[in-house]
């Protein structure tokens, strides 16, 4: 940036205690980084194979299960490479012929470039959307997967996954919920596979994808395994199936990663599941929307009250409150990463309100963005 950033020092009275605000990846929380620690020496560097490490993938499984209170018949799913590599995995094993995707975002219109760019798959449909809002699957009997997207982190836009009614019997829901899973909450009725990677609400590290799947999704998978189709094998999702249910992946995983998820979904399950973990971000919610709501310079970009991401706001502000400078005065004052997603081009912040992140240390932030927009006016 060639703009100098001004000299504000934001009064210690309004600082957080913790500065970290990325919409991904996420605060890790402190609490799991020790327990991490204390752990290392019979953990780190042991065999995947082993109990030791298979004791752990079985209880990130089995934490799942019990947050998302899955049904009997579905397995949760894991691998290496975090959701992008899903995308790829799931062009090959997952979608039969043709898919549906809901275009409104940088990462929901990536899986459509996967799908548009497989020469083995016919065209994708496409449903867009302007920005800040969101498209609705629509049934098509041509469609065997319908790709959809809880959370837009992007633009920080929100929609519940539904089934599209009149959607063939067979056919797949699949919805990446990277920024959503454990901190918004779904129906599994309407869901196949529900993917995601942790580095989000679930505050880990990132380089694993995780994907909760049904019979239907788990047949589909079988299917597109047995056809004949050339499945690189380190994408496979029948080869990620067979190692999840035995508490393995593939290949090697990262352990501080799988690590650092069953606390955070350990935690929440301590602490009442859902209704806590989604409490807590709807909680930060409250506090940040609210305060845009009420400020003469700030106003929350998704304009549908029901459609605003209780996981990341995206907040405007007026031309005299340059966005860039606040990020960047923010950031010299030790709260980060509360820049705006660039390919959107507004005067914006970006703030994420996932269920690690403390509900007061956003009050303080708003105060601070506060502080220095007077600043700023005032000068
Ligand atoms: C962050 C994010 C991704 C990308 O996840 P990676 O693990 O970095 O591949 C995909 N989709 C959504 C909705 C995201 O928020």
């Amino acid at each position: 940036m060639s703009q100098t950033t001004p000299d504000i020092q934001i009064p210690a009275e309004l600082l957080p205690a913790d500065g970290r605000f990325a919409s991904g990846p996420s605060k890790v929380r402190p609490e799991a980084v020790s327990a991490l620690a204390d752990i290392a020496d019979g953990y780190l560097g042991t065999s995947h194979r082993k109990s030791g490490v298979k004791d752990v993938v079985h209880r990130l499984r089995s934490g799942l299960d019990a947050l998302f209170d899955l049904p009997e018949d579905w397995e949760v799913v894991l691998g290496n490479g975090g959701t992008t590599l899903f995308w790829d995995a799931a062009t090959f094993g997952l979608v039969r012929n043709r898919s549906q995707h809901l275009s409104f975002g940088e990462f929901s219109s990536k899986f459509a470039k996967c799908t548009d760019a497989a020469p083995f798959l016919a065209d994708p449909v496409v449903i867009e959307s302007a920005m800040g809002s969101h498209p609705i699957p629509v049934a098509d009997e041509r469609v065997d997967l319908y790709a959809l997207t809880h959370n837009e982190t992007s633009t920080g836009v929100t929609m519940a996954p539904v089934r599209p009614a009149g959607a063939n019997d067979d056919s797949i829901i699949a919805v990446d919920a990277t920024s959503a899973a454990g901190a918004v909450r779904w129906d599994t009725d309407e869901v196949d596979c529900y993917y995601f990677a942790p580095q989000k609400a679930l505050a880990s590290d990132g380089g694993l994808w995780i994907a909760c799947c049904s019979p239907k999704a788990l047949d589909r998978i079988a299917e597109l395994d047995a056809s004949g189709r050339w499945i690189p094998p380190g994408l496979s999702l029948q080869t990620a199936v067979e190692n999840s249910v035995k508490d393995q992946t593939y290949n090697t995983p990262a352990l501080a990663t799988i690590f650092l998820t069953v606390h955070q979904v350990e935690w929440f399950n301590e602490n009442g599941g859902m209704d806590f973990a989604a409490g807590r971000s709807e909680a930060n919610a409250d506090v940040v929307y609210g305060w845009a709501d009420a400020s003469d310079y700030a106003t929350p970009f998704v304009a549908a009250a029901g459609e605003r991401s209780p996981v990341v706001a995206t907040i405007d502000f007026d031309d005299a409150v340059s966005a860039d400078t606040l990020a960047a005065v923010l950031r010299a004052n030790g709260m980060l990463d509360t820049e705006g997603y660039r390919k959107l081009g507004r005067n914006q912040l970006r703030i994420a309100l996932f269920p690690a992140i403390d509900a007061a240390d956003l009050t303080q932030l708003t105060q601070s963005i506060d502080y220095i927009a007077d600043q700023i006016r005032g000068s």
